[in-house]
């Protein structure tokens, strides 16, 4: 059924430096190129839950959008930021036809509760024309488009998450969105698998600081979405969680990251984990996950780090001490 979406979330978030709503629409669609012909990233676990890998036409994905922004209560007054995902690259003609890039924009953006929209994009489908068509289709509302760089570190993202483009070419891709006039969101991918615990940490911690520069030097806003990593089955990390080579990160190394980052720009974290089994996703002991959990959501809402400082539990030493092994 390509004319309903895949699965719609109505989610409280700060949005535009306000509280307001996150309409997420995850589209019924072909999912991630790059996962279909080259293998895709070893974490991800999009092209097998969401991708269909059968092609969905423009009309389709309107009558998507249509449907998902029926979601929208009427005179909502907190501003409303709407996330179009298609589980891969929303620039690729080949994922979502031309056309359609700009109509499901221009649709979202004439819903006058709507302030700000977000896709997301490999940088290779990344070009100025693209972006050009995408602005004007949001009709001077705010456009954000997340990358997925996870690490600025050549070695992890080469080699460990198998991501199939550098440094280099994100940062061409966020010089044509500075160029537009396009917000910027990076994702970055807290424990890849082969990471410890403290190199994981210091990673995350490095790729966000040179994001925030790199963004002030094209004067481009940036936004880092920390993505603590969990572990989806039919994955080369799912592979080595079996074999107990990997351990999801812990939710002190979330916190010891973002409150390190907070700072130094936006940060908000990722906190979805497929309703995954919780040992597959980022956990502390059974007695503290739920608070920290509670915690980093409060911090996505409120971009306060006050209440993750204040957190405790007896497994602080457990994880001492896994962090501090080589
Ligand atoms: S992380 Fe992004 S680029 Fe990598 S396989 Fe998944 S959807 Fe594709
Ligand atoms: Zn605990």
């Amino acid at each position: 059924m390509n004319r309903a979406p895949k699965k719609v979330e109505w989610i409280p978030a700060q949005v535009e430096g306000r509280p307001g709503f996150r309409l997420m629409v995850i589209l019924t669609a072909p999912g991630c190129a790059y996962a279909r012909t080259a293998g895709g990233c070893t974490n991800c676990g999009f092209p097998q839950t969401f991708g269909t890998g059968k092609p969905v036409s423009a009309e389709d994905y309107l009558a998507q959008v249509r449907a998902a922004l029926a979601r929208i209560p009427a005179g909502i007054e907190a501003p409303v930021e709407v996330d179009l995902y298609n589980s891969g690259s929303y620039f690729n003609p080949e994922e979502i036809p031309e056309t359609a890039q700009g109509a499901m924009l221009a649709m979202a953006a004439a819903c006058p509760e709507v302030t700000s929209l977000l896709v997301e994009s490999r940088p290779e489908y990344v070009s100025a024309a693209r972006l050009e068509r995408a602005r004007d289709a949001c009709g001077g509302k705010s456009l954000e488009v997340g990358i997925g760089l996870e690490s600025a570190n050549p070695e992890i993202l080469s080699r460990r998450i198998h991501k199939g483009y550098g440094w280099e070419q994100f940062a061409g891709a966020a010089r044509l969105l500075a160029g537009a006039g396009v917000r910027l969101l990076v994702y970055v991918l807290l424990k890849p698998i082969g990471t410890g615990e403290r190199e994981a940490i210091e990673d995350s911690v490095e790729t966000a600081r040179k994001l925030f520069a790199l963004g002030h030097e094209l004067k481009c806003p940036t936004r880092v979405a920390l993505e603590p990593c969990f572990v989806v089955p039919q994955t080369p990390l799912y592979h080595a969680f079996e074999q107990g080579r990997y351990r999801p990160p812990w939710l002190w190394s979330v916190a010891e990251v973002v409150t390190r980052l907070a700072p130094l720009g936006r940060v908000l974290v990722g906190l979805s984990d497929e309703g995954t089994n919780p040992l597959q996703a980022p956990h502390n002991c059974e007695h503290c996950t739920g608070r920290f959990r509670h915690a980093l959501a409060v911090f996505n809402q409120t971009r306060d780090a006050e209440r993750l400082r204040a957190l405790s539990c007896e497994c602080h030493k457990l994880w001492l001490v896994e962090a501090e092994r080589a």
